[in-house]
């Protein structure tokens, strides 16, 4: 079958349903068809939304290796990278291979909870918080080195492509994805004669993993979220954060600049 097959997902908003209908309309008359159900065997995910819908989509169909390409009809749309009304241009320049792939990479990471292990992945971060109001210590290291007992909300590590997302917002550099580092940025630290934790993020360079030992919390746990989806764990006997062999494939065109991009989104 020679068939040319690119997946569609959108956003349930009215907006989104609209831009897929008439998407698919186009790519079925430029001899694409679109499958009604994610189909591995297509060339191209087209996900209608804003970023959290491409993360959604993402998550769903577990990080697959086909290059993504995000219609922006949210709110922000940083990985997003055409607006609905540049569908034609879009279909003319991939007709043509007019395009790039910018390959993004993600995090992992490995949780153990009573013997048994479960594994995150991120495209923009992984951050750990108590489930309860009250404050979380986390014993903290960085590659083979105990750094610190962490005593705050938590802690997320995050990916140059998740630079501008909550780990801006906490006071987090912003990060060319070009380089392969991870953050780890704090979530309201506390620096007092009872308890003392780094008030900045730290870079690290991509082979070194952070390993948290989080303590025991008395009739509570934890949450660890990837990309805005949350995990409940009750206790965590420890977390270990690095970067993920999973890279994530973004269609980009020709005007693409990722410090264009930031200044248009920021400032
Ligand atoms: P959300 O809470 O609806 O959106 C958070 C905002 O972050 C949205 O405007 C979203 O863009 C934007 N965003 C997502 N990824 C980004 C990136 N790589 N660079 C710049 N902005 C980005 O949640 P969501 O839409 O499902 O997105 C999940 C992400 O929200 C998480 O990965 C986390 O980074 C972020 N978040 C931020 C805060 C904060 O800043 N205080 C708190 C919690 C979570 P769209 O409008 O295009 O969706
Ligand atoms: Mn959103």
């Amino acid at each position: 079958m020679g068939d040319r097959m690119i997946n569609i997902f959108a956003n349930e908003d009215i907006y989104s349903r609209e831009v897929r209908k008439l998407l698919r309309r186009k790519l079925e008359q430029s001899g694409f068809s679109v499958p009604k159900q994610f189909t591995p065997e297509a060339e191209l995910v087209v996900s209608i939304g804003g970023d959290g819908a491409l993360l959604r989509t993402l998550h769903e169909y577990d990080f697959p290796p086909i290059p993504f390409l995000g219609i922006n009809t949210g709110h922000l749309g940083f990985f997003q990278e055409i607006h609905p009304d540049e569908l034609d241009e879009f279909i003319f320049l991939y007709k043509q291979g007019r395009y790039d792939i910018q390959n993004l990479k993600t995090v992992k990471a490995d949780v153990l909870e009573s013997g048994k292990g479960y594994m995150y992945k991120g495209l923009n971060e992984i951050t750990i918080k108590a489930d309860n109001p009250s404050t979380i210590h986390l014993n903290i290291s960085i590659g083979n080195s105990f750094i610190e007992r962490f005593s705050g909300d938590g802690i997320l590590v995050c990916t140059p492509a998740g630079s501008t997302a909550y780990n801006y917002s906490l006071g987090g550099s912003i990060v060319d994805p070009r380089l392969s580092i991870l953050q780890i940025t704090p979530i309201a630290p506390m620096n007092t004669t009872a308890y003392r934790s780094f008030t900045s993020s730290v870079v690290l360079p991509e082979e070194l993993s952070v390993t948290v030992h989080p303590e025991l919390r008395k009739g509570s746990g934890f949450l660890v979220i990837a990309d805005g989806m949350e995990h409940r764990h009750g206790c965590i006997d420890k977390m270990v954060l690095g970067f993920s062999e999973t890279e994530v494939n973004l269609l980009r065109f020709e005007h693409y600049d990722f410090w264009t991009k930031v200044k248009s989104k920021f400032l």
